[in-house]
């Protein structure tokens, strides 16, 4: 690397500060493994510390303004984080209060199927249990908005072109009448592929990842870290 080409990237990154995008699943006060997986679970206490740990250094905002800010080259001479849950596990609504009170806005990512308060998900029984419609569409605060994770919590890359495509619509078709939709889309797992990306992008859907980076720059797809 030229001297030249140093330098500029130090300016850089004093005029591109970064932004952690952050991702959580399940929260609740103790483990309980009828409700999910132990690595998809943080203890309530956790997640707070967590929240007050990253306020302490950056400013929370929403993922739409992170992207914008990202894809936009917005100077960030300050650290910004946002937060993200997946999944819509019913217990993520234990903590919106905290969330909201705390003023930090945050994205749900949801499988549309399971919001009818019945369907489960392959390889699981009646647990864990899932945020449905009703609840959804109680949420008040404009901090809170929704994003897609799929119709089903399924290996997207295993799916053809025209199958991912279906599945990405029946999940827009549900979730787009949420007066706080946002057009992106979480992959489960953080898996993805070319053939996953040239759907989404076909539908102006913009791709978050799970890939344990942090964002300097968007290029194909929003980084994430897991919050705990
Ligand atoms: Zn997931």
């Amino acid at each position: 690397m030229s001297f030249i080409h140093k330098i500029r990237k130090r300016i850089d990154r004093i005029r591109f500060k970064p932004i952690d995008v952050y991702v959580f699943h399940s929260v609740s006060p103790t483990f309980d493994p009828r409700c999910c997986v132990e690595q998809d679970w943080c203890s309530t206490q956790n997640f707070k510390d967590a929240i007050m740990k990253i306020k302490e250094s950056c400013d929370f905002i929403s993922l739409p303004e992170a992207y914008r800010k990202l894809k936009h080259n917005v100077f960030r001479l300050k650290r910004y984080a946002v937060l993200t849950c997946d999944d819509g596990f019913v217990s993520a609504l234990s903590v919106l209060p905290f969330v909201v009170e705390q003023g930090i806005p945050m994205t749900l990512f949801i499988n549309a199927k399971y919001l009818d308060g019945k369907s489960v998900r392959e390889g699981y029984s009646e647990c864990p249990q899932y945020i449905d419609a009703d609840q959804l569409n109680s949420i008040r605060s404009d901090l809170i908005t929704v994003g897609m994770h799929g119709y089903e919590h399924v290996d997207c890359t295993c799916l053809s072109a025209s199958d991912f495509a279906r599945s990405v619509e029946r999940c827009v078709n549900i979730l787009e009448s949420h007066p706080r939709f946002i057009p992106y889309y979480a992959y489960t797992w953080g898996r993805w592929n070319d053939t996953t990306q040239g759907v989404l992008k076909r539908m102006n859907l913009i791709p978050v990842l799970c890939d344990g980076a942090t964002n300097y720059r968007y290029s194909h797809g929003i980084s994430r870290l897991c919050l705990v």
